[in-house]
């Protein structure tokens, strides 16, 4: 924890298996590692085999319980085989993270159709597909369950250049609105937090055209920092704790105050004459065509 006083008492998850989609990378790792480290049983997934069986090393190697199973979430058979697999290995599944999640820039108008598709189907289209297999089970067994969606800053402003996933990550926050209502009387929460800029590989190959933007997204946060892992460890913890027993339907923004001083969006790159994003976007392009690879067999 590298210095910072620990703030939750060591076996607060104890008794959780916590599900995040996305887990094998990123934030979602992160998470993962966070939510074992106070006594969650936790299971990762997403589509690559390998950056799964990194995390769970990596949690283990700290003592941690966890589990990996690939699964592309925008298939739902195979989110249903996914959870039969995580609660056969470590029991039911009592909390949900929708962390996974695609993205990239693009000119509106230069958007390739199927890469709108395949935002919303991972994003939006996914995070359904998780919650609603979850919240079956739970009403079915009379237990309740907690959600946790990881939306962004733009989710309510909307963002040039991300629309495909400021589209998504509205619907996702409209979604868990609707179900905080809909299943409080089966004691489900929904919430979701919204991060600023946090240096991960995945959205830094894919969002960061250089350290000149991430230097300007930095210098516009009022309070000069962006958040780090750990807080967003920290927060999504509090979220998903009893002690937000009474908390559903919220969105935390994590973002320094960014968006409140109007940064949250990458509106900053206006500025830019078209020619140059379009020639800096397409620099982002992963080089493959096709499908994303996955190892994900269910
Ligand atoms: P990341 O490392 O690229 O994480 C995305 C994860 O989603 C990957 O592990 C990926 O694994 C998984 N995934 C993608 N498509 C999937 C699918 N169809 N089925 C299952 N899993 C899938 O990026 P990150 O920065 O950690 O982002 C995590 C979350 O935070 C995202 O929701 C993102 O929008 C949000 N966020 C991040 C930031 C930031 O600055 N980092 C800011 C705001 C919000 P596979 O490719 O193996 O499937």
């Amino acid at each position: 924890m590298s210095g910072r006083a620990e703030p939750y008492r060591a076996d607060l998850l104890a008794g959780r298996h916590v599900l995040v989609t996305g887990g094998g990378t990123g934030l979602g790792a992160a998470m993962a590692g966070r939510f074992a480290g106070l006594g969650a049983a936790v299971t990762v997934c997403g589509r690559r085999r390998a950056p799964l069986e990194e995390t769970v090393e990596r949690v283990r190697a700290d003592g941690g319980r966890i589990e990996g199973v690939p699964c592309d979430i925008q298939r739902r058979p195979r989110v249903d085989a996914m959870l039969d697999e995580a609660e056969s290995r470590q029991g039911p599944v009592t909390d949900l993270v929708n962390n996974a999640a695609g993205n990239f820039l693009s000119l509106s108008d230069e958007l390739d159709p199927r890469g709108f598709e395949a935002v919303l189907s991972i994003n939006l289209v996914g995070s359904f597909h998780c919650t609603q297999a979850c919240g079956r089970r739970w009403i079915e067994r009379g237990t309740g369950g907690a959600v946790l969606a990881i939306a962004t800053t733009y989710t309510d402003t909307g963002s040039p250049f991300v629309m495909p996933s400021a589209a998504s990550k509205a619907g996702i926050v409209a979604m868990l609105r609707s179900l905080a209502v809909e299943w409080g009387p089966h004691g489900i929460r929904l919430n979701a937090i919204s991060p600023g800029p946090i240096p991960t590989k995945g959205a830094w190959d894919r969002l960061m055209p250089d350290g000149d933007l991430e230097e300007a997204f930095r210098a516009k946060v009022p309070l000069g920092r962006f958040a780090t892992r750990e807080e967003l460890g920290d927060l999504a913890v509090f979220l998903l704790s009893d002690a937000a027993a009474s908390v559903t339907g919220q969105v935390v923004e994590l973002d320094g105050g960014a968006r409140l001083a109007g940064f949250g969006s990458f509106r900053t790159l206006m500025d830019v004459p078209r020619e140059e994003l379009s020639r800096s976007f397409e620099s982002l392009r992963p080089r493959r065509r096709g499908p994303p690879p996955t190892d994900e067999r269910s």
